[in-house]
């Protein structure tokens, strides 16, 4: 369903946003205070304002209270991007996303009622870290504080062996949510009795300490 965004501050992490709804076949309002990144977005979105967000009025006048979705996507600006994520709550916007650049800037956005918070930086280096680690782990996302899902090819002694068999569930206390095939083509509610071949990826999910306990089983 074609949804109406409004994306404030068309930095690196904006502008990457604003571009890929575009893609996606979403309506985008794109909004800085910067009249040069206002320049630089204004061939691609249909709808790009200098305007500084924390002008409640202004908002309102650019008709940003009537978006499905807003991105704040302010990050080095500590009030800006507070007054503009308590703005967008005021005047109704019905789903704020907002960008921390730190640990005591997400939980002042949470407190004031952002419905979603990012933290770029931190997500990319804990991933990255994860995937360091092991030549086996494809991938790593944080669900909440305490679980997380996984991705990982699946180890040689795995091969040929049902999940029955393998029975992660009890040894490690992970699920696996879905088996990634060589071909790409994705077993997306895996049976107890389906086999594991050379090349599938596993996507599994568990608390942080059961996948870490997995992790280190892969490292040894
Ligand atoms: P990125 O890390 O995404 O590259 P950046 O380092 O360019 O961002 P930030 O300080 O995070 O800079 O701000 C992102 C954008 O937000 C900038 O283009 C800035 O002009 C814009 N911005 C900051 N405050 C406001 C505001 N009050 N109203 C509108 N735009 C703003």
């Amino acid at each position: 369903m074609k949804q109406q965004f409004v994306v404030i501050g068309l930095g690196r992490f904006g502008g990457a946003v604003s571009r890929t709804l575009i893609e996606l076949g979403h309506e985008v309002i794109g909004i800085d205070r910067n009249m040069r990144r206002v320049q630089e977005f204004s061939g691609m979105l249909p709808f790009v304002y200098e305007a500084d967000s924390t002008d409640e009025a202004v908002m309102r006048e650019l008709g940003v209270h009537l978006a499905d979705h807003a991105v704040v996507a302010i990050g080095d600006d500590l009030q800006a991007s507070i007054l503009t994520t308590l703005i967008l709550k005021d005047i109704g916007v019905p789903m704020v996303t907002a960008k921390a650049a730190s640990e005591y800037h997400r939980r002042v956005l949470e407190r004031i009622g952002a419905d979603h918070i990012v933290q770029p930086e931190r997500d990319t280096g804990i991933r990255l870290a994860h995937r360091l680690t092991s030549k086996s782990i494809v991938d790593y996302l944080e669900l909440s504080p305490d679980f997380s899902l996984v991705e990982v090819v699946a180890p040689k002694e795995m091969h040929g062996k049902s999940l029955k068999e393998l029975n992660l569930r009890a040894k490690f206390g992970c699920n696996v949510v879905a088996i990634r095939r060589a071909d790409n083509s994705v077993n997306v509610s895996p049976m107890a009795e389906d086999v594991i071949r050379e090349g599938d990826v596993l996507v599994m999910i568990g608390s942080n300490r059961n996948i870490s306990r997995y992790e280190k089983r892969l490292q040894e």
